[in-house]
């Protein structure tokens, strides 16, 4: 196989590569300038490209190994040859997809990092399931996330009932020891949602999932706004 670096014409997106004993005009729809795991903008060293036949559907498809110039880890692109390949032709090779994608995990208030670091733990570990398209584990992880979030916010208002609490449905903890009612609405609309993310046959959808992880921002926001108005009473009552 020819070495490709040369060959990349980065004006137009448009590569020969060999396939058989023949060379073939391939021109990609999409130019790759980010790195899909550390997320920097790069010019790409292509280290190896590949022409294969998927056997199962009988099409040609086009796989590339780059390398990341800033994270020094390589990432893989695919192609694929819509209209087949033929010499003499520019073919159009559309991208099908780039791997590994790199994982984000979302930030959290202090506020949020005191009360529950497991709710974080839980919750980023749901955020990289879901990133790594593996929504049925996502779903019922988010949902934990939601439990840890509530009961430790329960025991840090009742300490006292951190044995019962722990034990205690969420449902029921939700109705016993949340006092906040704006909050009690939005951890009973998360818990809902989060249910059906646990049961055997799910009632609903993705939708449902975006559903659940506004409501858990909900839950968090009305959490700090319940938590700062506290500091600011204990500030002017002083
Ligand atoms: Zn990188």
């Amino acid at each position: 196989m020819k070495k490709n670096i040369d060959k990349v014409d980065k004006s137009n997106k448009n590569i020969t590569i060999q396939y058989g004993d023949s060379y073939y005009n391939c021109e990609l729809d999409t130019h790759i300038r980010k790195c899909p795991k550390c997320k920097h903008a790069i010019v790409p060293e292509e280290l190896n490209n590949t022409i294969f036949r998927d056997k199962n559907t009988g099409s040609l498809k086009l796989s590339f190994t780059y390398l990341c110039s800033n994270c020094f880890d390589t990432f893989i692109c695919q192609y694929m040859f819509v209209y087949g390949i033929n010499k003499g032709h520019i073919n159009p090779a559309t991208l099908q997809y780039i791997e590994p994608k790199g994982l984000t995990e979302e930030i959290f208030s202090d506020i949020i990092e005191d009360i529950s670091p497991e709710f974080i733990d839980f919750y980023n570990q749901s955020l990289n399931a879901e990133q790594m398209n593996l929504k049925a584990i996502s779903g019922p992880g988010y949902r934990k996330s939601l439990e840890f979030l509530i009961k430790d916010f329960a025991i840090k208002n009742y300490p006292e009932k951190k044995d019962i609490i722990e034990k205690t449905p969420l449902a029921r903890c939700i109705d016993d020891y949340i006092d906040n009612q704006t909050i009690k609405d939005v951890a009973k609309a998360a818990a809902w949602l989060g249910n059906d993310q646990t049961h055997y046959k799910q009632k609903h959808n993705d939708k449902n999932l975006e559903g659940l992880k506004l409501f858990i921002k909900l839950t968090i926001s009305w959490i700090e706004l319940n938590e700062n108005t506290k500091i600011a009473k204990q500030f002017i009552s002083q």
